[in-house]
């Protein structure tokens, strides 16, 4: 009755928990939202959405917000010019893009483990496999690179969905020289980069490649709303072509409102302010819920303070089925998110994802205070 990918169509374990953390009452450190107090609202008062985008549209993405993304790209360090720039209905499609760019029965891709698990199912159903080769405490090795063979590289270099680690500028020149080396192609997937908490965040890794191919996306959901549904992906020139192809298949363009918003909210730079503006309450969650781990759970768990991004990963030291954790933590009214599922071979520490970007700072040190309990 159904194609044969069906049979990899697994339930998705983070839909299930986000619905019973919504519950009135549950503390919530599972999704990765944005607290209500700030979540963005676009001043457009006098703004009037333009009558063309009423219209079917061009399957790039619109012309305008095309040059603002090229530049803001530029910005960061990332040359690129606006017709290799694809406007996306959100980054997840991206990872959807380039699985059917690339990813036949048995494809072996090269990841990180942990690594952001919604990637993880869309490649697994179009039948792709898992290398994760020699890791670090903050990502993959260059030795990773080197010693095995996969069709591309999928890496979260900056705030990585769910450990929140950051590869620094000497590791990014070594993995983007090993890449070059080895000839294999990059998909560098960049949703957090402007939450950075302790300074800029490094150039993207793709930056340092030349002449490795590349697609790098970027999201305007974690800096403005998720609602809004845009992202977008910049490509290596031979890249462009066949993935704005794919993207005509899948739904023609992008919503054309949602795209006319974040340019007007781009060009009057009411996304910079919004994120000046974020940006110091994240800071204090974030050191927040460090201080209240380091209170009550230092001799149980071990973890890194994130420098940006929207959560902590913890590893607890004792074996333990996180799964099983996630129950009890909902039955007291505190939602986590189980670590197993990020791990793409299935296999890795106990660990959990800890988000603080949601819950207010009160909530944060009743949530760990509630975790430490169920640890006991
Ligand atoms: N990539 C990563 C690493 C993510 O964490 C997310 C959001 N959780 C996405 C892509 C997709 O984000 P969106 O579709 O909202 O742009």
């Amino acid at each position: 009755m159904f194609a044969n990918r069906i049979e990899r169509l697994k339930p998705s374990l983070v839909r299930e928990i986000l619905a019973a953390a919504q519950a009135p009452g549950v503390i919530s450190f599972a999704g990765g939202l944005p607290a209500a107090e700030t979540l963005f609202q676009p001043q457009l008062d006098q703004w009037q959405a333009p009558s063309h985008i009423w219209q079917y549209g061009p399957s790039e993405g619109e012309a305008d917000l095309r040059e603002l993304v090229a530049a803001r790209a530029k910005a960061m360090g990332l040359d690129c010019r606006p017709e290799q720039v694809l406007i996306l209905n959100g980054s997840q499609q991206g990872i959807d893009l380039v699985a059917k760019l690339w990813v036949d029965e048995g494809t072996r891709i090269l990841c990180e483990s942990p690594t952001y698990l919604a990637a993880l199912q869309v490649f697994e159903l179009f039948g792709a496999q898992f290398i994760t080769g020699e890791q670090d405490a903050i990502g993959l090795t260059p030795a990773a690179i080197a010693e095995n063979e996969a069709r591309f590289a999928y890496l979260i270099p900056t705030f990585q969905n769910p450990t929140g680690a950051c590869y620094g500028l000497p590791q990014r020149q070594v993995l983007a020289e090993a890449l070059d080396a080895k000839g294999m192609p990059v998909f560098e997937d960049d949703p957090y980069r402007d939450l950075a908490f302790d300074g800029v965040a490094p150039a993207p890794l793709v930056s340092h490649l030349k002449s490795a191919r590349w697609v790098y996306q970027g999201s305007f959901s974690k800096t403005l709303a998720p609602g809004l549904r845009l992202g977008y992906l910049i490509a290596h020139p031979d890249l462009i072509v066949p993935l704005t192809r794919l993207k005509q298949a899948a739904d023609l363009h992008s919503n054309r409102l949602s795209q006319a918003i974040v340019a007007e909210v781009l060009r009057s730079g009411q996304l910079d302010e919004h994120v000046a503006h974020i940006l110091p309450s994240y800071r204090a969650k974030r050191d927040a819920m460090h201080a209240a781990l380091s209170q009550h759970l230092a001799d149980r768990a071990s973890w890194i303070k994130p420098a940006g991004g929207l959560f902590f990963w913890l590893h607890l030291h004792r074996q333990q089925d996180t799964l099983a954790l996630m129950q009890q933590g909902l039955a007291q009214n505190l939602a986590v998110m189980p670590g197993v599922p990020f791990y793409p071979n299935g296999k890795g520490a106990s660990a959990l994802r800890l988000n603080f970007s949601h819950s207010s700072i009160g909530q944060i040190e009743e949530g760990v205070r509630r975790l430490a309990g169920l640890l006991r």
